[in-house]
């Protein structure tokens, strides 16, 4: 396969442009012409690299206009009680197929090919992670998998969680799924006990693979670690042995300097989801401290990564007009190297050679000169998911002309109506969760410096 005619985008972080052909052999991006091979005419666009949305929740892919009769809720506690904890325990098999397939999709169609996942379906533990992973790549989608292991349910489902992490992890490994890698993945501080939490570090240092875990989203989460374990959150995951480079901690709105330091000190990543954090009303995260190894997520607002960068720009811009265009691609450069350490592939989120061909063509009529130095003003400023016409994950077109290439999508929106109104009648009858977490009201830390 060779693209022609295309301004390509081979790197986003530092931005590297050429005006040359791209060629795509056995899946991966290759060195030199030489041979023949079916052209692609990508004449007057752009080629980037395919999208990495570092935390998203597909199990919320069907969530949207869903009926909501309780009390509206007045924190973030109470928006899980209310509605995630409710819509997770509504979840069966055919729910969480449906919600994978519409939320990769969208996905797709949206410029992004590689999905990090964090999946809860309490009552359809065992198995999940197989059904996401087969709608996964059913789509074509490049996914990193885990399943939020959690106490709030019970210690018979914290103990079904994590065995399904392990599960999957272990069955990524023997039978070498291409597009597909498996996390420890672990819900939060503050609904995990000591128990549950030093059983997934174990599993994450045992199958060498990150753990996924929420960190410090709410204020709440800082409070009942220092109630219950008298330290903070990144203190207490240090302490049970689960924060190392392979960490990736979604949020982290509330950490403190020395959370921070331990943060760097580690080499962990964290997923920074900038619209999720405002719709929750939960603060900003501190993305000047925390520094380089911030990568971007939607925490389950779709996976338009497009969209997000820029609502993430734009949010950083009101505090802080140092903040330059560049900051989004290189939020969206690292997700991509951290999806490259763990699917093993140093390339990953380039168009350079060697590395897996997952790229997206926007059809792009540039208005204004298109080079290195201009590149981030039209990613903020011109460029949207609008722009996507075709969408290529390991040298395979997923989607080509807007439309996706191996799954009728009308067809799977149709059925995904009808999955949807079926999980929203069983969520009517699931009451809010019960769990809350320890710690009361907020009280100031002698580890916060702000
Ligand atoms: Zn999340």
């Amino acid at each position: 396969m060779i693209l022609t005619g295309a301004t390509v985008v081979t790197s986003l972080d530092p931005v590297r442009i050429v005006r040359d052909d791209v060629l795509v052999t056995d899946g991966c991006i290759a060195s030199d012409g030489g041979g023949g091979g079916e052209l692609h005419d990508c004449s007057g666009c752009l080629v980037v690299p395919g999208n990495v949305c570092a935390h998203t929740h597909l199990y919320s892919a069907l969530a949207r206009g869903m009926p909501y009769a309780l009390e509206p809720p007045q924190n973030f506690v109470q928006i899980l009680q209310r509605v995630w904890w409710r819509l997770d325990r509504a979840l069966d098999t055919d729910g969480i197929r449906a919600s994978a397939l519409v939320g990769g999709m969208e996905a797709l169609l949206s410029g992004t090919t590689t999905l990090v996942d964090h999946h809860a379906s309490p009552n359809a533990i065992d198995g999940s992670l197989d059904v996401i992973e087969e709608a996964l790549r059913t789509l074509g989608a490049r996914s990193i998998l885990c399943y939020e292991t959690s106490d709030r349910d019970g210690p018979e489902r914290a103990q079904a969680g994590l065995a399904e992490n392990r599960r999957f992890a272990q069955r990524v490994r023997r039978e070498q799924l291409p597009l597909t890698r498996g996390l420890i993945g672990a819900h939060a501080s503050f609904t995990l006990s000591d128990e549950t939490l030093a059983a997934c570090a174990d599993a994450a240092r045992e199958l060498e693979v990150g753990l996924h875990v929420h960190a410090a989203e709410d204020d709440a989460d800082e409070r009942d670690a220092e109630a219950l374990h008298g330290m903070r959150v990144v203190a207490r995951l240090a302490h049970a042995g689960a924060l190392d480079r392979r960490t990736l901690l979604a949020h982290g709105v509330h950490l403190d300097d020395h959370e921070i330091g331990l943060v760097h000190a580690a080499n962990a990543s964290l997923a920074h989801n900038a619209r999720s954090n405002m719709n929750n009303s939960i603060g900003r995260a501190r993305l000047n401290a925390l520094g380089p190894r911030v990568a971007l997520g939607t925490d389950g607002i779709g996976s338009d990564m497009f969209e997000e960068s820029r609502a993430a720009y734009f949010r950083l811009r009101e505090d802080d007009l140092g903040a330059g265009p560049d900051w989004p691609l290189k939020r969206l450069a690292e997700g991509a190297r951290l999806a490259a350490d763990a699917f093993g592939e140093r390339g990953l989120g380039t168009i350079e050679p060697g590395a897996p061909a997952d790229l997206v063509v926007l059809d792009y009529a540039a208005p204004t000169p298109v080079a290195a130095d201009s590149v981030a003003g039209h990613w903020v400023f011109g460029l949207s998911s609008r722009n996507v016409r075709d969408v290529m994950v390991a040298g395979e077109w997923v989607v080509l002309d807007r439309r996706l290439t191996r799954v009728d999508q009308e067809e799977l929106a149709a059925e995904a109506l009808g999955h949807a109104e079926r999980l929203w009648k069983r969520l009517d009858e699931i009451g809010p969760h019960q769990f809350e977490p320890k710690g009361g009201r907020r009280w100031p830390s002698p580890l916060t410096i702000e």
